[in-house]
């Protein structure tokens, strides 16, 4: 590894896009105050877990309980390059950083908590992986594409997804508080460096107006619990005065990746808009946390219905066992396992890929072995925009005369009698 390199930041730090976050129109009600660098709001989050304690010990003395617990602070204070994160991991085998920086794929984001989790493990850990950029995002592999599910053709407006009749998906913001590496939207993450305000979803609001069909909202990304409560209300608000809205999703990854965004305050600010569903991603049970089930017991509590998504990664979480391991963390903390998804073929991540059949065999390996509660839907987002569509282990073996042959989890056959 060479100094020169170590001194290069992949991405500038976000503070100021960050302090520059567009103030909400007109109304006073829902004015946000713009974010100074050394100004920390007020947090009602309390939980450091003794490991994460003396990580901060070490690295942040500095910081006092409220910077840590401030979500804001986490954002301000996270890991954008090499240097600073080879103070906490060792990277030595990442032998190419000006090429990666050159490249300027994904940026680096980390947050102080998420890091907390990776010190002292070679790079290779689980949770490191996800998150640490690798030469091997170089590599290009036949089938990928910068846009895989073709989401940019399906836009009837910006940053709106229509695939599906009744529903549709909207990209609220770019931002995120990490960049996963096999992230299906790298293409459009982080690209202006700050949320995309609220001037930006005006045409997604009236598009969802003049479509009655349309009855559920996945409010997506980008991670929008990394936007200022008064935005995410804002659009929440918006979205529930539609009479013909009946549910609304937010996908996120940060009650994983910084847990301390779920305070009190938000968590009452997300009641007043039920139905209301959070599909939270997963990736390895080593998230699970303290904080982690500290936070989800607070989104549990407040009613809103929680699922889990998990890409399934190559050397990341491609065993039944750690993927047992993870469904049976998320349920003791009422989220419940709604999607593992085979990694999609966007440029440079074949060495996250796994055959289909590893994700057929864990999910053979949880049916039956586990609650069904625990068994989530394993699915391919079809590339070119197919839409999801799910993968099952053959237990349908076909017919025999008036009878359906059928395979159970230990491999044994039976028939069911079903005269046509
Ligand atoms: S949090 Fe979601 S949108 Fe953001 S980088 Fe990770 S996968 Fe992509």
């Amino acid at each position: 590894m060479n100094d020169n390199n170590l001194q290069q930041d992949i991405e500038p730090p976000l503070i100021e896009d960050l302090s520059t976050i567009e103030v909400v129109l007109g109304t006073s009600d829902i004015e946000e105050k713009p974010f100074g660098k050394t100004e920390i709001p007020f947090s009602d989050f309390t939980v450091i877990n003794p490991e994460t304690a003396k990580f901060r010990a070490k690295y942040f003395p500095e910081s006092t309980d409220r910077q840590w617990n401030s979500w804001r602070w986490q954002i301000q204070n996270s890991y954008t390059n090499f240097k600073k994160l080879s103070e906490i991991l060792d990277i030595s085998n990442i032998d190419d950083f000006d090429f990666l920086t050159k490249s300027r794929k994904l940026p680096l984001r980390i947050t102080p908590y998420y890091a907390s989790l990776l010190e002292k493990k070679h790079s290779n850990n689980a949770l490191a992986r996800s998150v640490v950029p690798s030469r091997l995002e170089l590599v290009i592999s036949p089938g990928e594409e910068a846009d895989p599910l073709h989401e940019d053709a399906m836009c009837p407006v910006p940053n709106l997804i229509h695939r599906y009749p009744d529903r549709v998906l909207m990209l609220s913001t770019g931002f995120c508080s990490v960049y996963c590496r096999y992230c299906t939207r790298s293409h459009m993450v982080n690209k202006d460096k700050k949320h995309y305000g609220v001037k930006a979803w005006e045409k997604s609001i009236d598009y969802i107006k003049s479509n009655p069909e349309v009855r559920d909202i996945v409010i997506s990304g980008g991670d929008p619990m990394t936007m200022p409560d008064k935005h995410i209300e804002f659009l929440l608000s918006s979205l529930r005065a539609i009479p013909h809205v009946e549910i609304i999703r937010i996908g996120s990854k940060v009650p994983m990746v910084m847990p301390q965004r779920i305070t009190n305050t938000f968590v009452k600010m997300l009641k007043k808009y039920h139905p209301l569903f959070m599909s939270i991603h997963c990736t390895h049970p080593d998230e699970i946390t303290p904080e982690v089930i500290e936070a989800a017991k607070r989104l549990a509590d407040a009613g809103i219905v929680l699922g889990s998504q998990t890409v399934l990664l190559q050397g990341i979480n491609d065993s039944v066992e750690i993927m047992k391991d993870l469904m049976h963390k998320l349920l003791k903390m009422r989220i419940k396992p709604y999607y593992i998804y085979q990694c999609d073929p966007i440029p440079g991540s074949s060495h996250f890929r796994t055959p289909i059949s590893k994700g057929l065999e864990i999910i053979q390996g949880l049916r039956g072995h586990t609650s069904g509660y625990a068994i989530p839907h394993y699915v391919i987002d079809a590339p070119g925009g197919g839409g999801k569509i799910p993968l099952l282990p053959e237990y349908y073996q076909g017919r025999e005369g008036d009878y359906v042959v059928m395979k159970n989890f230990e491999g044994r056959i039976y028939k069911y009698y079903d005269p046509v």
